[in-house]
């Protein structure tokens, strides 16, 4: 995710502000904190389809949080869009979202993936990835595996700050409770190849490279790498294999980018439009066949060869609205064992 830059965004606030006195016109102000090209296409399609204008001001998650909070009832934010689960949860939490009662939102996303505040839209899934030279596939069939002696100097991993790792501990932590899942990331840290570093796309170079034997990722930079067209990713990817964890327990950790209507949206109509448009099966498919995410709709068919090839598999089903509830304790946990 790139950096926010605060005096583009100050101009930009100051345009909303202007906008939101003229009023009544067909606009959206939405806070995004998704920086991915394809959802271009999406907020084009978006406007093409309903004739609302997407005013869009791009932030770093946390950022834009305290922003919203900041800027309280004259806040311009219509939507706030973010990625993973415990962040929305936290806006949720701090008391931005406004409640949303919508049938289409409701028929059309599976109930462990709502809450009535916020949405998802589509899923993300942390698989395991390793170097089929150096590691056995049956030595890392789930998360628990990664805690293993057998894997001692092998593991690798970005910082357990950040919120992908603390999404995951959570989940950890709700399924087997606060002791297991410390002794777990404890023998997760004896078992690291180097200190965390760097994103997943790093890691999965990593272990294509042989620095590392196994590794943990976020789907969609394995499914970017499998399309990439450049001759090293190529070489890269045929030097490792892809696990879905968990696959004879919980099922893999998932985790989702999703949006919320603001409690002091100008434009709430505009606002539920919208993520009833994110729901739709055109957006949906930009969200897979573009950002090589999961649709959350299940009835869509996605057309993405690397999806494809990654296969179907057995998701946890634990409300994505309860990962909030353990994310300070992972990161309380991930200190102390030292997953920095
Ligand atoms: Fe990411």
């Amino acid at each position: 995710m790139k950096q926010a830059m605060p005096r583009a965004l100050c101009v930009l606030t100051a345009a909303l502000l202007a906008g939101a006195a003229t009023a009544e016109e067909k606009v959206l102000n939405l806070y995004s904190a998704r920086h991915y090209q394809t959802d271009e296409a999406l907020y084009a399609d978006f406007t093409k389809q309903t004739g609302i204008k997407i005013n869009r001001i791009e932030g770093k998650e946390e950022e834009l949080l305290e922003r919203i909070r900041n800027e309280g009832a004259n806040s311009p934010a219509d939507v706030l869009l973010t990625v993973d689960a415990a962040r929305l949860a936290k806006a949720h939490e701090m008391g931005l979202f406004t409640p949303v009662r919508s049938k289409t939102l409701e028929s059309r996303i599976p109930a462990h993936l709502r809450t009535e505040d916020w949405f998802s839209f589509s899923v993300r899934a942390r698989v395991i990835v390793y170097n089929k030279a150096a590691v056995k596939a049956e030595d890392v069939q789930s998360y628990d595996d990664l805690a293993d002696p057998k894997l001692k100097g092998k593991v690798c991993t970005r910082s357990g700050s950040h919120p992908y790792n603390l999404s995951l501990m959570a989940s950890i932590i709700s399924h087997q409770g606060a002791d297991k899942a410390e002794a777990w990331a404890k023998g997760v840290v004896a078992n690291f190849a180097r200190a965390p570093k760097g994103g997943d796309t790093d890691q999965i170079k990593a272990v294509a490279a042989g620095e590392c034997g196994v590794a943990i990722s976020n789907s969609y930079y394995v499914a970017r790498l499998m399309r990439s067209e450049k001759d090293a990713d190529k070489k890269a990817m045929e030097r490792i294999g892809v696990v879905w964890p968990n696959q004879k327990s919980t099922g893999a950790h998932i985790n989702v980018s999703g949006a919320g209507v603001l409690k002091h949206a100008p434009h709430k109509e505009a606002a539920v439009k919208f993520l009833e448009y994110l729901a739709s099966d055109a957006a949906q498919r930009y969200f897979a066949d573009g950002n090589n995410e999961w649709p959350v709709v299940k009835s869509v068919k996605v057309d993405n060869p690397a999806l494809t090839r990654l296969g179907p598999f057995k998701a946890d089903t634990l409300p994505v609205g309860n990962l909030q509830m353990y994310s300070t304790k992972a990161q309380v946990i991930f200190d102390r064992v030292g997953y920095r």
